[in-house]
C-alpha cells in the first residue's frame, strides 16, 4: 500500500479490498506516471480513485414469514469518461463499500480493454440469495431496484450479473424498473433471450477467459489440447470456463463451491458437467452432491480457518481460479508452482493476492489477470446494448465471432501496452497501462468534471 498517496488512504483506511486493488494498478502504471508529467500534475491518481458518485441504500422488504427484513444497497458509479457507466451487481453477505469500489475501479480499466465504449460502475447488496424461496428473491430484487431505478437508465449506467445474480434476479430486476419507468429499454443486461437478451452472454465471462487463455498459450507456442486444468467456483463463470477448455481438448479436474470441492481425476467431461449446472442451476444445490452420482470423485470441505486451500494443491498445468476475490494467496501459489502449473488466468475478479502475483511473476508462470482475461462477459453486454438500440438480434455465431476477436485483440494490446514499457510478457502491466492510458487521456480532454 506504499504506493498509494497518503491522502488516498488516510480518507478510507478501512476499505482494504479497493486499496488493494488501487495498490495494484498503481504498481505498474508508474512508467506511464513518469513518462506522461501532466497525469500527476493534474492530480490523475486523486480523480481517478474518487468515484463520481456512490449510492448507499436501505432496501426493507418482507420474507416468507411475515418478519420484515434490512438490507444494504450499493452502486458506485465510478468513472464515465469514455462511456455510461457498466458493471454488474452482486449479491452476497460480504458485499460492502469496499468491495463494490474494488469492483468499480476494476471494471473501469476492464471497460476500456473491450475496445467498446463503456465506463465503469458496480454495485450490489449485502442480501445473500442462498436458501431464499423464489417469492423472496423477487420481493428483495423489486425493493431493491425501487431505489436503484432512479440512478440507472440506458444512457446512464446499465448494470448487469454477478456473484449471486443470475437470470431469475436479472428477471425481477428488469420487470420491477420497467414498471416503475414505463419503460423497455437496455437498462440491464444478462436479459432472456425473448425479452432483449444477447446469445452467448451467459457462457460470454467463462469462454472469453478461455479465449484469453488459448491466446497467452499459443504466444509460447502451446495450447489447450490435453493440459489439465484446475477451477474454482461452480456458478456462471466457473461452468462456461470448463464447457470451453473441454471444446479446445483441455481437461478439467475440480469445481467448488464456498463449503469445499470436487476433485475428479478422470476429468469432469461435457455429461458430468451438465449434471453440475442442473445441480446448481436447477437445484440450486451443492457442489458436494456430485459425488454421489460420480463416487470415485472426492470431495473435502473447505473450512475458512484453513491459511491455504487445498484445491489448488494437485498436479495440473493450468489453475483457472472462477470464484470471487482473494482465493489464491501466496502458499496456493507456492503449491501450484510446486504441483508444474505454468499458466494462471484468472476468471473471476482479483482472485490472487498480490504476494501469489508476485510468486507468479518470479518464476515465470504465465499470469493472466481478470481485468482482461475475464472482459468477455461485459463485452457481450456491450454487444447486447449494441442490439438493443438497434432493436436486432444477432445469431449464436455472430456473437461468439465478435467475443472472440475481442479476446484476441485485447491480448494483443496487453502484449503491446507492456512491451512499450519495457514489460515483455507481463500482462498485468499491459492490461493496467493500456485500460488506464484510454481512461486518462478521455479525462483530460473532458476538463475538471
Ligand atoms: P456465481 O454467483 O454464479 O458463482 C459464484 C461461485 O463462487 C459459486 O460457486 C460460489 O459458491 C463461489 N463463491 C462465492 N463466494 C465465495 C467465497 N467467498 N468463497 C468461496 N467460494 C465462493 O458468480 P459468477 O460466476 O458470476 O462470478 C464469479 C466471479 O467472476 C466473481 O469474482 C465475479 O466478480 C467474476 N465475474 C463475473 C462476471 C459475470 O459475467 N458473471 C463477469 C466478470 C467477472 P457458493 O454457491 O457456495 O456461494
Amino acid at each position: 500500500m506504499e504506493n498509494i498517496p497518503a491522502n488516498i488512504v488516510q480518507r478510507d483506511p478501512d476499505q482494504k479490498e479497493f486499496l488493494q486493488a488501487v495498490s495494484e494498478l498503481l504498481e505498474t502504471v508508474k512508467p506511464v506516471l513518469d513518462r506522461n508529467p501532466e497525469y500527476r500534475s493534474q492530480a490523475i491518481i486523486e480523480r481517478i480513485t474518487e468515484p463520481e458518485r456512490a449510492i448507499i441504500f436501505r432496501v426493507p422488504w418482507m420474507d416468507d414469514q411475515g418478519r420484515v427484513q434490512v438490507n444494504r444497497g450499493f452502486r458506485v458509479e465510478m468513472n464515465s469518461a469514455i462511456g455510461p457507466y457498466k458493471g454488474g451487481l452482486r449479491f452476497h453477505p460480504s458485499v460492502t463499500l469496499s468491495i463494490i469500489k474494488f469492483l468499480a475501479f476494476e471494471q473501469v480499466f476492464k471497460n476500456s480493454l473491450t475496445t467498446l465504449q463503456m465506463g465503469g460502475g458496480k454495485g450490489g447488496a449485502d442480501f445473500d440469495p442462498k436458501g431464499r424461496s423464489d417469492a423472496e428473491v423477487m420481493r428483495f430484487c423489486q425493493a431493491f431496484m425501487t431505489e436503484l431505478s432512479r440512478h440507472i437508465g440506458p444512457n446512464t449506467d446499465v448494470p448487469a450479473g454477478d456473484i449471486g445474480v443470475g437470470a431469475r434476479e436479472i428477471g425481477y430486476l428488469f420487470g420491477m424498473y420497467k414498471k416503475i419507468r414505463n419503460e423497455f429499454t437496455g437498462v440491464i443486461t444478462g436479459k432472456g433471450l425473448n425479452w432483449g437478451g444477447s446469445l452467448i452472454r451467459p457462457q460470454a465471462t467463462g469462454y472469453g477467459a478461455v479465449y484469453f487463455t488459448a491466446e497467452m498459450l499459443a504466444e509460447n507456442g502451446e495450447s489447450l489440447e490435453g493440459k489439465n486444468c484446475l477451477l474454482s467456483g461452480s456458478g456462471n463463470v466457473a461452468q462456461y470456463t470448463a464447457e470451453k477448455i473441454l471444446h479446445l481438448g483441455g481437461r478439467v479436474l475440480t469445481l467448488s463451491d464456498s463449503s469445499g470441492y470436487i476433485y475428479d481425476e478422470e476429468g469432469i467431461d461435457a455429461e458430468k458437467l451438465r449434471h453440475i449446472m442442473q445441480l446448481k442451476n436447477v437445484r440450486r444445490t451443492r457442489i458436494r452432491e456430485y459425488c454421489e452420482k460420480y463416487s470415485h470423485a472426492v470431495y473435502t470441505e473447505v473450512s475458512p480457518e484453513l491459511d491455504y486451500n487445498p484445491l489448488w494443491n494437485h498436479k495440473a498445468d493450468c489453475a483457472m481460479p472462477c470464484a470471487t476475490q482473494n482465493e489464491i494467496n501466496e502458499q496456493d501459489a507456492q503449491h501450484l508452482l510446486k504441483n508444474g502449473a505454468g499458466l494462471v488466468c484468472e476468471g473471476a475478479n482479483m482472485p490472487c493476492t498480490p504476494d501469489a502475483v508476485d510468486i507468479f511473476r518470479e518464476n515465470n508462470i504465465l499470469y493472466g489477470p481478470g481485468k482482461a482475461a475475464n472482459a468477455g462477459g461485459v463485452a457481450v453486454s456491450g454487444l447486447e446494448m449494441s442490439q438493443n438500440s438497434m432493436r436486432l438480434a444477432w445469431s449464436e455465431d455472430e456473437v461468439d465471432k465478435h467475443l472472440r476477436r475481442i479476446m484476441k485483440s485485447i491480448h494483443t494490446t496487453c502484449i503491446d501496452a507492456a512491451q512499450e514499457y519495457g514489460l515483455q510478457k507481463n500482462y498485468l502491466a499491459g492490461a493496467n497501462i493500456a485500460g488506464f492510458v484510454k481512461v486518462v487521456n478521455a479525462m483530460l480532454d473532458q476538463g475538471l468534471v
